[in-house]
């Protein structure tokens, strides 16, 4: 059925009234802009603080205090096991079972450890496939770890970018790319939502060209999770990571995730590197010769759990829970409907939105593109304590994120943008 929108501040909260999500927004805390809380349009960088992590975080610290070393075992949450309190709720958020999925590390190292195990040439089968115009730390990761296999990048890598003209890739013209470069492909990567103009690529889609001329698959989620449910087990994908601190509201700097398919994770043939976390855990304190794996992507951990890092991840992922990614999405696309309804009304701004508009090729983000004025636009949205994002050179990224932004949001954002 198609939404019929209004841009009316009435419509707007009338919407809000309705929304069973609403009352999530309460469980957050904003910024303050002349006394009141921002309009925050940033949740695709950096996601709000949940206000029950200073509670947890305490906690800890008491834990800690009290129990010594003992907390391993004694704490509220036993850091000997702290990383399967994630397990679940991430798995429902990739689509994977339990053991595919672990909460360790950083976005980018573990980009690097998984490649070191599934980015294998050898032979004519050397290239990794991406897509043009990848965040700018997966772009390093794989020319580095390209060249420490001893190629060149300019041979090894294989971009595929938009059609002249175009901001936003073809789905088919990755898969042809895939086919046509067929068995020279080691490992296609691509970033699930490009964080640029937010387009979301079909992951099935690729998983199954990259397999069928015998390539490994990996996805970075950093746009992706808590903002698309995906089917990862189902996808047959080999593996993907992601980052905590973008939608998943898990604060600056905090602990990523990792998923690894089942057949790749129980099968202890599949070199990694290793660490003792990653060691069978009935004998991690045994403290013996011989690295025995655990099952699934846990056995890609090296180091004990971050755990105050994770305090944070916890009392987000609980949010997340009683919320639902389903519900979620179904707010989503609803809200980016309505944000981008409104921003097609207005005429007197030189920008075009080069987000795909169909819902299922995007996620929240909206990237608007300025031929002028892009900044200026920005600096008033700013002044008017609206937060949003400004990309390098021209664009303007906003997400409604269905958590905690609101229909009156949208529409205060289009206030501004009237004025300006
Ligand atoms: C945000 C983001 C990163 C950041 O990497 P960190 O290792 O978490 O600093 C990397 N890749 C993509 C695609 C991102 O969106």
């Amino acid at each position: 059925m198609p939404a019929a929108y209004e841009s009316s501040l009435e419509y707007a909260q009338a919407q809000d009234q309705i929304d069973t999500l609403f009352p999530f927004r309460e469980r957050f805390l904003f910024p303050q802009h002349r006394g009141e809380d921002v309009r925050y349009f940033c949740g695709n960088s950096l996601g709000l603080q949940p206000k029950s992590v200073e509670y947890l975080m305490n906690k800890e610290l008491r834990d800690w205090a009290r129990h010594g070393v003992e907390g391993h075992f004694r704490a509220g949450y036993p850091w000997f096991s702290y990383h399967h309190f994630f397990s679940e709720r991430l798995a429902k958020l990739v689509g994977a079972n339990k053991e595919e999925v672990v909460a360790m590390n950083a976005l980018t190292v573990n980009l690097h450890l998984l490649m070191i195990s599934f980015y294998r040439p050898s032979g004519k089968r050397y290239k990794i496939l991406m897509e043009a115009g990848a965040f700018p730390s997966d772009q390093y990761a794989v020319e580095s770890q390209v060249r420490m296999h001893g190629y060149d990048p300019e041979d090894a890598i294989i971009e595929i970018t938009p059609q002249a003209g175009a901001h936003t890739i073809e789905d088919a013209d990755i898969i042809n790319g895939i086919k046509e470069a067929g068995d020279s492909v080691a490992l296609v990567v691509i970033g699930g939502v490009n964080y640029y103009t937010g387009q979301f690529f079909d992951l099935e889609g690729i998983t199954r060209a990259a397999h069928s001329v015998g390539a490994y698959c990996g996805f970075d989620l950093a746009h992706a999770v808590g903002n698309i449910p995906m089917n990862l087990h189902d996808w047959n994908t080999d593996f993907a990571c992601w980052c905590s601190y973008k939608y998943l509201n898990s604060g600056p700097g905090g602990v990523g995730g990792v998923f690894v398919h089942e057949r790749h994770g129980n099968d202890p043939k599949v070199p990694r590197l290793a660490g003792w976390w990653g060691n069978e855990e009935s004998t991690r304190f045994k403290m013996q010769k011989g690295f025995v794996p655990q099952r699934g992507a846990a056995s890609w951990q090296m180091s004990n759990a971050p755990v105050f890092n994770m305090v944070a991840h916890n009392a987000a992922l609980d949010i997340f829970e009683k919320a639902g990614i389903d519900n979620l999405r179904q707010k989503s696309i609803h809200l980016t409907g309505y944000m981008e309804y409104l921003l097609q009304q207005i005429t007197h701004l030189p920008f075009e939105i080069i987000t795909p508009s169909e819902p299922s090729r995007r996620g929240c983000q909206l990237s608007m593109l300025f031929a002028e004025k892009g900044k200026e636009v920005f600096d008033a949205l700013t002044q008017n304590g609206i937060v949003a994002d400004w990309r390098e050179p021209n664009v303007i990224r906003i997400a409604p994120v269905p958590l905690y932004n609101t229909y009156e949001d949208c529409y205060r954002l289009y206030e501004v943008l009237l004025g300006c």
